[in-house]
């Protein structure tokens, strides 16, 4: 038998690694499509996204809106606790919740970083559609983008959300009252500590974890309740702090606060202490005040108990019409002003 001839192929193309996010990916073209296909239309799947339309088409009944955006840029994407995608569900549900409004639909927008391994985009938003199962609310239209190796930092979420407003009562800044007692639903500082301690590689001997969760059961409860409830607030950037000086500021009224009734771990409270950290303006993802009338605190911490989230709710202090800020009194007796936060402690916590 004569010898075969010897061909010696190459492709002209290199082969594109296929266990990571391209360029290609975000063209509008095939690959988007596949991304599409593969990974994000199984985990949302809902009537309004499976259309694959260019809007969704919402069927709203009567009751006011609330709507709201976020996007997050959170570094490490994977932290104890959480990771981006449970962030960019929960943070948006839970701006929708301090409106008084009920979440109902989120869209979803991701920009991902050429070389995003497909592993991790997965498991992100794994994350996302059991955080938003878990909430109630459905991911009904979103967008992908990709840019190029060096210009983006693995990924980048945005998360819009409209909620349904389930009572007449205006939940808002301008509605405390003096006289209204402030609740604090946990201990503050896990989220800011967790994040920072993950980035730097450190470790404390107590475990530290994100407190990153929804807040529907608790703040569903209080809408539900026939009580004055004024104003919620959650505690993400910039901590107790800064939330306590902006509603201050905003309703005109002074806000005294009692330093030995803010619940602190003592994960947060070693960190704090080892670096020179203010627990007070640490960063939370699960955590929120609330402003009730007085007749009504008990009742607002008795339904808060009974949610696993807020399980250790308590009254730090309360609203007074002085107009002399937010004051901390402090566990040594004395009274200090509280400031808005001067300057990030650790950017890219969410
Ligand atoms: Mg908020």
């Amino acid at each position: 038998m004569p010898d075969q001839p010897e061909f010696n192929l190459h492709c002209p193309l290199p082969s594109s690694p296929t266990d990571v996010i391209q360029l290609g990916h975000g063209d509008g073209g095939q690959l988007t499509q596949n991304l599409l296909q593969q990974i994000i239309y199984p985990r949302f799947a809902n009537p309004e996204l499976d259309r694959a339309h260019d809007s969704a088409l919402l069927q709203l009944p009567g009751n006011a809106l609330a709507f709201t955006t976020d996007s997050y840029v959170v570094n490490p994407l994977v932290f104890p606790g959480g990771d981006i995608g449970k962030l960019a569900v929960y943070g948006t549900v839970n701006d929708l919740l301090m409106a008084g409004a009920l979440p109902r639909y989120l869209s979803c927008s991701l920009i991902m970083e050429e070389g995003l391994p497909i592993a991790t985009l997965t498991q992100i938003v794994d994350s996302m559609a059991a955080a938003a199962h878990e909430t109630g609310v459905q991911i009904v239209t979103g967008d992908t983008k990709v840019v190029d190796k060096g210009h983006g930092d693995g990924l980048y979420i945005n998360t819009a959300g409209i909620g349904e407003r389930c009572t007449d009562r205006l939940i808002a800044p301008q509605s405390i009252c003096a006289g209204d007692q402030i609740i604090l639903s946990a201990d503050i500082g896990r989220h800011g500590l967790a994040i920072m301690a993950q980035r730097e590689g450190l470790s404390f001997e107590a475990p530290l974890s994100s407190d990153c969760a929804a807040l529907t059961g608790p703040v569903s409860a209080l809408l539900a309740a026939d009580i004055e409830l004024h104003c919620l607030r959650d505690l993400t950037r910039g901590g107790l702090a800064t939330a306590l000086v902006e509603l201050a500021e905003t309703s005109g009224l002074g806000i005294s606060v009692e330093q030995n009734s803010i619940a602190i771990s003592d994960a947060v409270g070693g960190g704090c202490e080892l670096l020179g950290m203010d627990p007070l303006y640490l960063a939370n993802e699960g955590c929120f005040i609330a402003f009730v009338a007085k007749a009504d605190a008990e009742i607002a911490l008795q339904l808060l108990r009974q949610h696993a989230v807020s399980a250790s709710s308590c009254i730090i202090g309360e609203v007074s019409d002085s107009n002399s800020g937010a004051r901390l009194q402090t566990s040594i007796g004395s009274e200090r002003q509280l400031r808005r936060m001067m300057g990030q402690p650790l950017p890219r916590i969410c």
